[in-house]
């Protein structure tokens, strides 16, 4: 007897003891892996030409022997050799659903069981005993695997006609509270084929028991029963079927299935085209950000099929990275079945394709943001960050497809906005649109630099993510108004009066402010009076390419040079602050240069900027403390 892994230890435990309700997946779970199997040597069979097997030899067969409580599943795939039964079956580190769990912990096991394709182990929900029989297509030896669960397994050989395996489930008797007789039923049988594996593109053939008139009976009419080897499944593959043949339900089990992903989709987006490009897509936006999706694990891509056959897993030049978070498949007719990883880069048709999904998803996005603000909002919450990536990379190339579809919290509406909702309600006097960054939207709701706009009824775009104020400098406009930062120190607020009458102050104080600058030895481009602060007395803002919020995530960065912003400490001059400087001047230069440092260290702080000596900062407090 042979141990399984440790992994795949658990969730077998997991699948014997289960009480779940659902355990008729299992079903499902062992046709979709002989539809798996017959896909692969029926790929080959199209590529390499070298089997001589056509579509046609192909096919899923189930058995039941009531008398010997079994049901078998067979195909005339691929089958395993000896090395792949035992790799295969023995391990499940493959198998989405363990990847899941270890970001779901808290959920329910049990739950978990039911959503996803948990693969093969799941026949130990209804069976006492699984045994496999497997032979390789191309291969002389064939092999048998069984096991009764988390003991172990066993191997040994035997004789198998053709290639292909066979599942055979000894199903358990029937106990108190769980009847398994019904899986030796074909009436079940039947239903749980076209219930989850109608699509699966091989017929699905069983003996099914019928009866009718006998002949010559027709006066009196006697019945006999005869067995007909039935196909159970439609065979069309859903994204194949027309849109209104198919119901919100069934998507979204075909979603939750093929994607392994626990919630319902947030949209479904299925097209077919033809011209140019010929292909039906069957696309989704998830109903929430996989647990790896900010990550570099994640791997962006559609599903690709070549007229109904899977060529690709996970094409990614399918997706631009902005809508990476979308899943689903093309099945396009155009492409050919041999095409390979590097060829399919240059592909024409291909390209055709990924333009057109590229504009049908920005278009139903759009329409999301116009019809469903709520669930956009919600989508927004998911992978809003992603279309801000977006816009931010390839020096903006971008801005264009993204620009309508990001949101920034409003400091008027108290809520997540649109670029041109803002634009839109700007004040006649109004040239810029207006941000503000920080951690959180308190925090930045405090900043003294908001505080001139608020009073023009200026709104204001809070940002906090550390991308939003890159992204806003690489699309650098909307709609003709450019971005401009809270911070900037050219807000540009004033009527030409004020303008004066601040350059006549300035030049009145212009030694009290070089001789800050002077004592803030180089850390600060200039001192000036600002134009933003109303009652605050100080703030800290920056000149040129690099903000002081941009500097913060540029330096937080593990890599690259360190970058610093050309800082410009601002004085409110109708502070009482601005008074006592003025004396400090004229009668104390050295006390002075220690208000300027405290000056500059709260600026700083305000920022959210770590200041260079907090003891020297502390002790600059204490003494005039006391
Ligand atoms: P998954 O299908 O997600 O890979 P499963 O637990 O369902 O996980 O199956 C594990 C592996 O066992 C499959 O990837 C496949 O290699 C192999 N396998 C299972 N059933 C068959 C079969 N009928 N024919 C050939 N290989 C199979
Ligand atoms: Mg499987």
């Amino acid at each position: 007897m042979k141990q399984f892994k440790a992994e795949s230890k658990r969730l077998l435990d997991l699948m014997i003891n289960s009480i779940y309700t659902h355990r008729e997946i299992f079903l499902r779970e062992l046709i979709s892996n002989a539809s798996d199997a017959i896909d692969k040597l029926y790929y080959r069979a199209l590529t390499d030409g070298d089997t001589g097997l056509s579509r046609d030899d192909f096919a899923i067969d189930i058995a039941l022997d009531k008398d010997a409580r079994t049901l078998t599943i067979a195909d005339n795939g691929c089958g395993m050799t000896k090395e792949e039964l035992e790799n295969n079956l023995g391990t499940i580190a493959k198998s989405g659903s363990l990847n899941f769990k270890k970001d779901n912990e808290q959920k329910e096991d049990i739950e978990i069981i039911g959503q996803f394709g948990v693969g093969f182990y799941s026949a130990f929900m209804v069976s006492e005993q699984v045994t496999v029989y497997s032979r390789a297509y191309g291969s002389d030896e064939a092999w048998k695997w069984s096991s009764k669960g988390a003991e172990g397994y066993t191997m040994e050989p035997c004789e198998m006609e053709g290639h292909g395996s066979k599942i055979v489930l000894d199903i358990k008797p029937n106990t108190d509270e769980n009847n398994y007789d019904e899986f030796l039923e074909t009436y079940t049988i039947k239903n749980l084929v076209k219930k989850y594996s109608d699509y699966i593109r091989y017929p699905i053939r069983m003996d099914v028991e019928k009866s009718r008139m006998k002949e010559g009976t027709e006066e009196k009419p006697e019945y006999e029963s005869y067995t007909e080897n039935e196909t159970l499944n439609s065979m069309v593959p859903l994204w194949r079927k027309n849109k209104n043949e198919i119901t919100e339900e069934e998507y979204d089990r075909f979603y939750q299935e093929k994607f392994f992903d626990f919630e319902k989709p947030a949209k479904i987006i299925h097209s077919s085209t033809e011209g140019t490009a010929t292909y039906n897509a069957l696309l989704f936006i998830p109903g929430r950000a996989p647990y790896d999706y900010y990550t570099r694990d994640y791997e962006k891509g559609l599903q690709l099929y070549s007229n109904g056959v899977l060529i690709m897993e996970k094409c990614p030049d399918l997706l631009p990275d902005y809508f990476s978070f979308v899943k689903g498949l093309v099945d396009s007719q155009d492409l050919s079945l041999n095409i390979s990883r590097e060829m399919l880069q240059h592909d024409r048709q291909l390209k055709i394709i990924a333009s057109r999904l590229e504009k049908k998803i920005k278009s139903e996005l759009e329409s999301m943001l116009l019809n469903e603000r709520e669930k956009y909002e919600e989508f927004f919450k998911n992978f809003g960050l992603q279309l801000k990536y977006g816009a931010n990379a390839d020096y903006g190339a971008h801005k264009d497809v993204l620009k309508d579809l990001l949101l920034f919290y409003s400091s008027s509406e108290k809520k997540l906005v649109t670029l041109k909702e803002y634009v839109e309600r700007m004040k006649e006097d109004q040239k810029y649109i207006y941000y503000a960054c920080g951690q959180t939207v308190d925090k930045i709701e405090l900043l003294p630099q908001t505080e001139a706009l608020k009073e023009k009824g200026f709104e204001i775009l809070y940002l906090t993510d550390d991308v939003d104020e890159f992204a806003l400098r690489m699309m650098m406009q909307y709609d003709d108004k450019a971005f401009k930062s809270v911070s900037a120190d050219d807000l540009d607020l004033e009527t030409e009066e004020e303008k004066q009458e601040a350059a006549k102050k300035v030049e009145e104080n212009k030694d009290l402010l070089g001789a800050m600058k002077e004592a803030l030895d180089g850390k600060v481009k200039q001192v000036i009076l600002s134009q933003k602060l109303k009652t605050h007395p100080v703030c800290m803002s920056s000149e040129g390419a690099i903000s002081i919020e941009m500097e913060k995530v540029l330096n937080s960065m593990p890599s690259g040079e360190k970058v610093q912003a050309q800082r410009v400490l601002e004085i409110n001059a109708n502070h009482p602050i601005f008074t006592k400087l003025q004396d400090l001047y004229a009668n104390d230069p050295d006390k002075l240069k220690e208000y300027a440092a405290l000056l500059y260290d709260q600026a700083l702080l305000i920022e959210g900027v770590s200041i260079e000596d907090p003891v020297a900062f502390s002790n600059r407090v204490c003494n005039l403390m006391v």
